[in-house]
């Protein structure tokens, strides 16, 4: 069992996750959810690190001997897919846990067909329903002895969300008119983006079956800088000053009532890269104050999304230089800075 294999690594490494700065609720869950085997949702808006921190949990499976040239990762002593399963003798070569990641992306044209195979009818009376001959597996299959990480699985229609959770429980599908048995071994890891309104709602049956994590914004400015720091991209030098500057202008926004959308941890690495961009164009190694404000429409008029009874008052992009001018230009943003050095926060 794969969390029979993770088990071991929780009990004995302090911070397995060391990919994830910060949410430290989320990772005491997701570690006490997979020891027990339990599937789970990250619930979270996107931007937050779901992928990376599901990412990081392949990573930490062990190498396997997987057979060679099949997508699917059987191993010799089970194989699950028909290819395998019909030719005895095989090649086997190591796999580690990282390149045993599949992400699924849930959308509502996604069907069971898709996810979990589709059987050819009329071969199936000839050859048997799982053989190499009326068997196409789904994406699931490549899932095989690693994580499944199902991307915004409230996206999807109910039927498949059903399919995937008999596949689940029962280790069974239905195909067609066929029941099988699904031997696919894998952990799941589903995720649902809290802010999307635009979903199907999961069912209650559904919805009880998992443990639901929740990821959070960045819980201080300083683990967002450190994240901003890690993840953007360096071509000029941002002082900490400014890194500082960008981080607080996004988390202001964040909190933001007239915003519906707020704006991720992308929107504050992306202020960071477009700033560098705006220094190199002018030829400076080093960005400037103006290169963080020529930037924040480009950067923030997309990821951002006013309330309809303030959308319909005044655009985006007007609103966001006011907010930058109030709350940035005037002597806000300082002040700010001058609190921060008295508490110690800043670095
Ligand atoms: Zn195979």
């Amino acid at each position: 069992m794969l969390s029979e294999q993770l088990k071991e690594i929780f009990l004995k490494s302090k911070d397995p996750f060391a990919d994830i700065l910060g949410q430290e609720n989320a990772k005491q869950g997701i570690k006490s959810a997979l020891l027990m085997d339990r599937h789970i949702i990250i619930v979270g808006a996107p931007g937050i690190g779901k992928t990376t921190l599901a990412k990081n949990i392949a990573k930490l499976l062990p190498d396997i001997e997987v057979i060679e040239g099949c997508s699917y990762h059987c191993t010799t002593e089970e194989p699950i897919c028909p290819s395998c399963k019909q030719n005895k003798k095989h090649n086997t070569i190591k796999l580690d846990g990282a390149k045993r990641f599949i992400r699924v992306q849930g959308s509502p044209d996604l069907t069971v067909e898709d996810l979990l195979g589709d059987i050819d009818p009329i071969k199936a009376l000839k050859f048997g329903p799982l053989s190499l001959e009326a068997f196409t597996p789904g994406k699931i299959f490549k899932a095989n002895n690693g994580i499944l990480f199902f991307d915004e699985l409230n996206r999807c229609p109910e039927k498949l969300q059903n399919a995937m959770l008999q596949v689940l429980e029962e280790r069974k599908a239905t195909i067609g008119s066929y029941d099988v048995d699904f031997d696919v071994n894998f952990i799941f890891v589903g995720t649902i983006n809290p802010e999307d309104t635009a979903t199907e709602k999961l069912s209650d049956v559904l919805l009880d079956r998992f443990d639901i994590i929740y990821m959070e914004y960045p819980e201080s400015n300083k683990t967002e800088k450190k994240i901003v720091a890690m993840k953007g991209k360096k071509s000029a030098s941002v002082s900490d000053e400014l890194l500082d500057l960008i981080v607080y202008f996004i988390r202001l926004l964040r909190q933001d009532e007239k915003l519906e959308k707020k704006p991720s941890v992308r929107a504050s690495i992306g202020l960071y890269e477009r700033a560098q961009s705006n220094a190199l164009l002018k030829g400076r190694k080093n960005v400037q104050f103006e290169d963080i404000k020529d930037a924040v429409i480009s950067v923030l008029s997309h990821r951002i999304r006013l309330k309809p009874s303030v959308r319909y008052l005044q655009s985006i992009e007007d609103y966001i230089k006011e907010q930058f001018h109030k709350n940035i230009e005037s002597a806000k943003w300082q002040n700010h800075l001058e609190e921060e050095q008295q508490s110690g926060e800043y670095r």
